[in-house]
């Protein structure tokens, strides 16, 4: 079993420095993700939102150029473009982030969903269907936040928005999932 001096649960936007800090001190740091590096802000909140914000933005300015008298004609959304666009920024953050990772010294990433087996000893189901055991001195959960979806009679059996899942959940579909799904390219 592999000891580190700190374990680190989730790429999110505390982890990934936190695991770079420790691992520049010379000291041994796994850090454990489940699903994307990065977290909710790279891959479903702050980037693609803002990224989808921009292009909103420029319609908006172009609509109402004429205040400012310019004459802007035939306007219109490439939504397809649109999510495109985003879908670009989020790949080379995310890549970013992970390449940043992946070459630090003394920084093990390990790709699986992590649980405790006691208060020192982390199993993660690894993605090939294996468990990996490890231990830490320290260990850090900084597995973030998930959409609250509140008990309404029904919702189940509809189709509903929420802010960061992407793809479909139980027959329901999801803001980025449903409009990425739609426009990729
Ligand atoms: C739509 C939207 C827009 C947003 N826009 C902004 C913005 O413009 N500005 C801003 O400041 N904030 C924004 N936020 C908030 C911001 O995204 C969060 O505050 C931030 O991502 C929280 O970071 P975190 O590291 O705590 O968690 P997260 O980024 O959620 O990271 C947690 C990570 O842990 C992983 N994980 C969870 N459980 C396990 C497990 N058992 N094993 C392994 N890994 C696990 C998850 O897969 C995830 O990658 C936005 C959020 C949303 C949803």
């Amino acid at each position: 079993m592999k000891k580190y001096d700190a374990v680190i649960i989730g790429s999110g936007q505390a982890g990934v420095p936190l695991a770079k800090k420790i691992a520049h001190k010379g000291l041994k740091v796994a850090i454990i993700e489940s699903k994307l590096i990065g977290g909710t802000c790279v891959n479903y909140g702050c980037t693609p939102t803002k990224a989808m914000v921009a292009s909103a933005r420029v319609m908006h300015v172009a609509n109402t150029a004429d205040e400012v008298g310019v004459i802007v004609k035939g306007v219109s959304v490439n939504l397809k473009s649109v999510v495109r666009r985003k879908n670009k920024i989020v790949q080379h953050s995310r890549s970013g982030t992970e390449n940043v990772l992946l070459t630090t010294k003394n920084l093990d990433v390990i790709y699986g969903e992590a649980s405790f087996l006691s208060n020192k000893l982390v199993k993660i189901a690894l993605a090939d269907g294996t468990e990996k055991i490890i231990t830490g001195d320290k260990i850090f959960i900084n597995t973030g936040a998930r959409p609250a979806i509140p008990k309404i009679n029904g919702l189940d059996e509809i189709d509903y928005l929420d802010s960061t899942s992407n793809g479909i959940r139980r027959g329901a579909r999801t803001f980025i999932g449903y409009w990425s799904k739609l426009y990729s390219a």
